[in-house]
């Protein structure tokens, strides 16, 4: 009988001390680590199996090599050398031989390890008078435990609890749980087909595996319910919000955007199509769309976002793109102006059946009347297209129908934000909304972080690009071969970016550090050459003046902040020279070095640094990743394992809802898996009515942040 069956909410109303051997001690102790009630303790998992029958044996020991033993403590000893240094010395063996332990400076270990005890060392043996020794292993308690698979739990010296302890605890949970059962809210169809045991196996199967085959199985089960625990919550938001909004089904004749298409001096790439056609679907559909457009710098977003604004006009409503800076604001204005030249629009009211097409930008700096005729087109329709930043946004700014919007960059953007452009919506029905970024998010990681949004990703670059070479210049010496690399360019007619260090926190700090290079620059190694200065501190039009100089080729060399990482596109330039690259992370150096390479000559990105001084053969692994590569997906895989799992929840809230057993990394099958059943699940069933022990579930473990975390796009 389910409703019999413990649930996991079940399992966390039980506080541990009801267990046998925790007493109030032990109920403080484990509480230090976290773990209140059964359900806290059985989903603490073991850290690793030992198999007793094939590893771990002391015959097997190499010496040098680190490895692990399970052994049997035979006799211990303690004497204090003559530089007056406590060393415990423990004999151990097992079936296949004996060996000696010796701790320094850890007197407490001859009150630890008794005759007669089971332990886990981990360590690296070596030859000691003709036999092996560790010294100073890792030690493990494992009591006296049979079975084939030990499991070794995480433990807390200064929480005084040992993995055996962990063990039994954990044992006596599963056992008393076995009379009522451990219920499973998983639907049996997809259960079999993705191919997972049922949970009460998988919790007895991860804490008493009789094998790893059976470990590996219920490893994979409980990761999967981690992961799609995660993924109902985001679908079931998806879900609800195309419910409640009222979107419009736009109606496309696709003669507009074909007029567009026939005026590109290029064909679209198949990744550009494809994302045109992802897009169409959406916005033809009466719900809003909530998509991300994910493509690497140079992919070629562009094109694929005026398709959608258009789309939108010929239908009869407006689009809107929303930039997170004035200067990429106007730059937008200024190619999708180029792009769009001379396209009209088909207009069965006018007498000639066209019309011009209506674009304008609207950031702070339009203003007076200028801005008063823009909010006036935009409120009476006659504004097609409008381009700007936050400025979009504000209350006073209405717009006659608002079908389509688009924003760029958009990690530079809140939520807020977002969703306050959205607000403006066409008589109650929520415009659609395709999101742009070129922060390169592994598909798994994306479908995690960006679960409430549809993807489509741009992975071709148009053809004809000259692909980058980065270079890695470390030391003065190498510099020296930068600077005349950018001499030689500006020699040939070309342009180049020199980006100025990352200084801490602080902007003013890096204004400082901008000028100072600029300085120094001028009057040594750049002496000669027409340098200009860029930093996000300059009062608009300055820095407007100052890019203008840039473009138009008035500058040869644009010393800059990473103010230029999003948006710049000048193709005459050819060199960048990152000054301390190894401050920035992967993600920001190759957003920059895509500002090069836009153009038909071949270009170069030189990354400085300083040499290390300790560690003079030191390599540095960022670095060496972008020379190797510039596809921003394997960078930003690269990325994802050199800074580690990471928590898929902000660091300040770890808890119940991280992922303990799933690694976004490791389990991209699994998070693919997990993503489709929350989607039949919640399709079947939109509310978890037949469904409440996984309604139940998600409400045990997401708090309202974690859900908010979640959710923010
Ligand atoms: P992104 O915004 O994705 O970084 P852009 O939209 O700015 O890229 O496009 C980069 C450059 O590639 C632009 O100069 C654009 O004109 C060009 N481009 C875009 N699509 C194509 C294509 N299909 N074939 C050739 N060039 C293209
Ligand atoms: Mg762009």
């Amino acid at each position: 009988m389910p409703a019999e069956q413990i649930t996991l909410r079940g399992l966390a109303e039980i506080p541990v001390a009801r267990l046998k051997g925790v007493g109030p001690k032990k109920e403080a102790s484990l509480a230090k680590v976290g773990i209140a009630n059964l359900f806290d303790l059985v989903t603490t998992y073991p850290r690793r199996w030992v198999d007793r029958s094939n590893e771990a044996r002391i015959a097997d020991l190499v010496p040098g090599e680190e490895a692990l033993v399970l052994v049997t403590v035979r006799s211990v000893t303690k004497r204090v050398t003559r530089n007056r240094r406590t060393m415990v010395n423990v004999n151990v063996g097992d079936g296949s031989g004996r060996m000696d332990v010796v701790f320094f400076n850890q007197p407490w270990r001859e009150r630890q390890l008794k005759d007669g005890l089971q332990i886990a060392l981990f360590g690296k043996a070596d030859t000691y008078r003709g036999g092996l020794q560790m010294s100073n292993p890792v030690v493990d308690l494992i009591g006296d435990r049979t079975g084939r698979i030990v499991p070794i739990y995480p433990q807390s010296e200064k929480a005084q609890i040992n993995t055996w302890e962990m063990a039994g605890w954990i044992e006596e949970t599963l056992r008393r749980c076995a009379d009522r059962g451990i219920a499973d809210p998983i639907p049996d169809d997809v259960l079999r087909s993705n191919k997972m045991i049922d949970r009460p196996t998988a919790l007895a199967g991860i804490h008493l595996p009789e094998d790893m085959q059976q470990k590996e199985l219920a490893r994979r089960r409980l990761a999967f319910d981690e992961l799609l625990r995660v993924q109902l919550l985001l679908v079931l938001r998806k879900r609800a919000m195309e419910r409640d909004q009222r979107g419009i089904a736009h109606s496309m004749s696709g003669k507009l955007v074909d007029r567009f298409y026939e005026a590109l001096p290029y064909e679209l790439t198949g990744a550009q199509s494809r994302a045109i056609a992802e897009i169409e679907a959406d916005l033809a559909a009466p719900h809003s769309m909530h998509r991300l457009l994910q493509g690497d710098v140079g992919a070629g977003k562009t094109v694929v976002a005026i398709a959608a604004m258009l789309a939108a006009v010929e239908g009869g409503h407006q689009a809107a793109l929303m930039a997170p800076t004035e200067v990429l604001a106007e730059q937008h204005a200024t190619s999708v102006r180029a792009m769009l030249d001379g396209v009209i629009v088909p207009d069965p009211d006018n007498l000639f059946g066209d019309r011009p097409l209506r674009i304008e930008l609207l950031t702070n700096k339009v203003t007076g009347a200028q801005r008063k005729e823009v909010l006036a087109g935009l409120a009476d329709g006659s504004v097609d297209i409008a381009i700007g930043t936050h400025a979009l946004i504000q209350d006073k700014v209405d717009f006659e129908s608002l079908g389509v919007v688009v924003v760029d960059e958009q990690h530079r953007f809140g939520v807020e934000q977002r969703s306050a452009l959205r607000d403006k919506t066409a008589g109650g029905r929520m415009p659609d909304t395709l999101v742009m970024t070129a922060t390169p998010i592994p598909r798994t990681a994306a479908m995690t972080v960006y679960g409430d949004l549809d993807v489509s990703v741009l992975d071709e670059l148009p053809p004809g690009r000259t692909p980058i070479v980065t270079m890695w210049a470390n030391g003065p010496l190498m510099e020296t071969g930068v600077w005349n690399d950018i001499k030689s360019e500006v020699a040939a007619g070309r342009q180049a970016y020199v980006v100025c260090p990352l200084v801490g926190e602080s902007e003013k700090l890096e204004v400082a550090s901008a000028e100072e290079t600029i300085q120094r620059l001028a009057f040594d190694e750049l002496q000669g050459l027409r340098l200009e200065l860029l930093h996000g501190q300059l009062p608009p039009d300055e820095k407007h003046a100052a890019m203008e100089r840039f473009r138009s080729g008035e500058a040869d060399v644009l010393v800059a902040t990473t103010v230029i990482e999003v948006g710049v596109d000048v193709p005459n330039a050819t060199v960048m020279a990152i000054l301390d690259a190894d401050r920035f992370g992967i993600a920001q150096l190759h957003q920059l070095r895509g500002r090069v390479g836009r153009g038909e000559h071949a270009s170069t990105c030189w990354l400085v640094t300083q040499p290390n001084d300790e560690e003079p053969e030191a390599g540095n692994p960022r670095i060496e990743a972008l020379v190797a590569t510039t596809d921003g997906f394997e960078l930003a895989e690269v990325d994802l394992d050199l800074r580690g799992e990471g928590t898929l929840m902000s660091t300040a809230q770890k808890g119940r809802s991280d992922l303990k057993l799933a690694s976004l990394r490791r389990d991209r099958k699994l998070v693919e898996q997990a993503r489709a059943s929350a989607f039949a699940i919640v399709d079947s069933d939109p509310d978890l009515t037949r469904h409440p022990l996984i309604a139940d579930e998600l409400d045990l473990i997401f708090s309202d942040r974690d859900e908010e975390f979640l959710s923010r796009g």
